[in-house]
């Protein structure tokens, strides 16, 4: 059977998979992202892509390539992480392909939304769309825009970081260097923020030091206030940012994923709610608003995808 092997490098965890050209994953394999340094991860990545082409090759699979997908800013074309996140430690200018392509194979290396969009477009919410985008809301948030089939990618593949979509430019300060980003709203890490900084206005109850996202999720579908009201403000920076990429893109659906989507439909209900009443309607009216469909294994999946949608090209 022809396969590709696909690699999710996460901030605690690397997971590889060998997948099927329908999706399917039959042997997957998961290790700690070493926290040491950048070197270790590099190891750790190739090791797990020689053990899963060794498994390939016991099963008399065709491994048609390895895909990478990782957190951080990817040049898709030379298959360097260029700049990345702070979960790995100092992961940047890190030349994935030239570490991998001794294994034999052709190597893809991409940003870990765009290989969620992939798998999502390919197998998920969103097959057989022309015109998505995605917003990945997890500790950061990430995003990426599907467009005639093709990923949007930019200059140099940075494109579509949709976290850093301002949304208040009187807003407070972001990691990225501008102001009001949709991140610091809409984050695992925002969540948490914003609940802090009500419970110390509103001079209640000192927050926990492992108060997260999680909880306050939790804690506003159960009715508390000031709880709620912090999601009010998430729904509200989520789903004006989501109209302006509308504005921007034109597209037919908006997929929402990551962790803090995992709370359930109700976020989802937020956002339509909100953002059937905000902008052209011509444009906003039209647009999909769905969770996405894949989970945990989106990273695999999709980072795999990529072989078997990029192999055409290696013969041009
Ligand atoms: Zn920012």
């Amino acid at each position: 059977m022809r396969c590709s092997i696909g690699i999710d490098v996460g901030g605690t965890k690397t997971l590889g998979a060998v997948v099927c050209e329908d999706g399917r994953i039959i042997h997957q394999v998961r290790c700690a992202t070493p926290a040491s340094d950048r070197d270790g991860v590099v190891q750790t990545v190739v090791e797990l892509a020689a053990t899963l082409a060794a498994y390939a090759a016991s099963e008399s699979h065709e491994v048609v390539g390895v895909g990478v997908g990782t957190a951080g800013q990817v040049n898709f074309e030379a298959g360097t992480v260029v700049s990345g996140t702070p979960n790995i430690r100092d992961w940047m200018n890190v030349d994935l392909r030239s570490a991998l392509e001794p294994i034999g194979f052709p190597v893809w290396v991409d940003n870990d939304v765009n290989v969620h969009l992939l798998a999502e477009t390919r197998f998920g919410v969103a097959a057989g769309r022309q015109h998505v985008l995605m917003l990945a809301l997890g500790t950061g948030v990430g995003g990426a825009a599907w467009e005639d089939g093709r990923l949007v990618r930019g200059d140099w593949g940075a494109a579509c970081e949709f976290g850093h979509v301002c949304v208040d430019y009187r807003g407070p300060d972001c990691n990225c260097g501008s102001r009001g980003c949709l991140e610091l709203y809409a984050s695992g890490t925002g969540i948490a923020r914003m609940m802090r900084e009500r419970l110390a206005q509103t001079g209640g109850s000192t927050p926990s030091p492992t108060l997260d996202a999680r909880a306050v999720l939790q804690q506003a579908q159960a009715g508390d206030p000031v709880a709620a009201a912090v999601v009010h403000d998430m729904l509200d920076a989520l789903s004006m940012a989501c109209v302006s990429l509308i504005h921007a893109f034109n597209p037919q659906m908006i997929v929402l994923g990551g962790g803090v989507m995992e709370s359930g439909e109700w976020l989802l209900t937020g956002v339509r709610e909100r953002v059937k009443t905000l902008g052209m309607s011509s444009l906003v009216r039209p647009v999909a608003i769905a969770a996405a469909q894949f989970g945990a294994e989106a990273g695999v999946v999709g980072a795999a995808l990529q072989s078997f949608l990029y192999e055409q090209t290696l013969e041009e």
